[in-house]
């Protein structure tokens, strides 16, 4: 038996609570959009089965061997797209390596949802009707096929919703120097095709939405964003984990809104999350089976702890910001780009203030600090 999602069970009574949230969540939809049960959320669910006919069964990619995924796609016509019973992943351009990222459609009995409309979306269209949006957190590129779903109404955790009304609030997300910012304004209009969206309604962590047969639960993820949200579909096993990406590279923690505790307190949660597919909008794509799942979150998690490791090793000799910036804890040196030095500089602060909290360095005279 796999944990139970510790922290996320429903108060009891608060069942009459959340169906008035979800009404409020959409004016005018009500019926559509009940939430009709309170759901177990422990344990493996002997009800599952897949609904869904498959004409034909091709060959698996390797990293996926269960027979539940297949890629006959009822109709959908979208290159490399994998079915996980109502839920398909419609994998991006270059497996949803930035700047392309893997969107998600859940489809119910009464609503189709597409969460995180990439750049392919925007590229090709949605490949089946769809009702709503639903977003794991609001980047540029996490938003630009909402220029193919115009009227579409959208959906992203309170926290986010800034970063859909306009360019100036999601700009303030993000926290750029000037210098950079203004550049990367006109990129995100140009090439995310960002447009302010009128239609926003917002969810707060532990949202479930009924979609006719099918749930999407919302689990409050924070750190990369103040709103960032994953999204469990209890009836395909599914996790959709937005930008908990597992890559390499590790948590990106470095937003004017983002938290590295907040990071790390949602990768501990994640760890309770009872699924049998990861799904990440960048780099992963879809990972099959718990345990590997963990495995890969360890791994991601620990690029965090290496780098402190590796500043502390660093500060033997007495280091200002400066020294580790161009030391480099972030990127590898060969990484060009103008982001570079902002990102270091801020996780450089970010690391020496929780170091210096925790008593692991001193400040040993004006912006100089020391491994105690
Ligand atoms: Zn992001």
């Amino acid at each position: 038996m796999h944990g139970d999602l510790h922290g996320l069970q429903t108060p009891l009574g608060a069942r009459s609570s959340r169906n008035q949230a979800a009404r409020l969540l959409i004016p005018g939809r009500p019926l559509r959009w009940m939430v009709t049960q309170v759901i177990k959320l422990t344990g493996q669910n002997p009800a599952y089965r897949l609904t869904h006919r498959h004409t034909s069964i091709r060959k698996a990619p390797s990293q996926v061997s269960s027979l539940l995924m297949k890629r006959s796609l009822n109709k959908i016509h979208w290159p490399d797209a994998l079915q996980l019973g109502p839920v398909t992943v419609l994998t991006g351009e270059e497996r949803g390596k930035y700047p392309h990222g893997n969107s998600v459609l859940v489809r119910g009995t009464h609503q189709n949802v597409l969460i995180d409309p990439s750049l392919t979306i925007a590229n090709r269209g949605a490949p089946a009707p769809v009702d709503q949006v639903f977003l794991s957190h609001v980047h540029e590129d996490h938003i630009p096929g909402m220029s193919q779903l115009q009227g579409i109404p959208v959906h992203c955790h309170e926290e986010d919703a800034i970063g859909l009304t306009s360019i100036d609030g999601l700009m303030s997300m993000y926290g750029l120097p000037p210098t950079l910012e203004e550049e990367f304004r006109q990129e995100v209009i140009d090439d995310f095709h960002y447009e302010p969206q009128v239609d926003v309604s917002t969810f707060s962590g532990n949202a479930i939405f009924d979609l006719g047969g099918v749930e999407i639960q919302v689990i409050h993820t924070p750190g990369h964003t103040r709103g960032h949200c994953a999204f469990l579909i209890p009836q395909a096993r599914t996790v959709f984990l937005g930008d908990i990406e597992l890559s390499g590279f590790g948590p990106y923690y470095f937003d004017a809104h983002s938290s590295l505790e907040s990071f790390e307190q949602s990768m501990s949660r994640c760890r309770s999350l009872d699924a049998d597919y990861f799904v990440t909008f960048h780099h992963k794509w879809v990972i099959s089976g718990r345990e590997k799942f963990l495995q890969m979150l360890d791994d991601f998690a620990n690029v965090i702890s290496n780098r402190e490791e590796a500043m502390l090793e660093f500060m033997t000799e007495p280091r200002t910001i400066g020294d580790c910036v161009s030391k480099r804890f972030v990127y590898r040196p060969s990484v060009d780009m103008n982001l570079v030095q902002h990102v270091e500089t801020r996780s450089a602060r970010i690391h020496v203030n929780r170091m210096l909290e925790q008593g692991r360095i001193t400040k040993v005279s004006e912006n100089t600090y020391q491994a105690a």
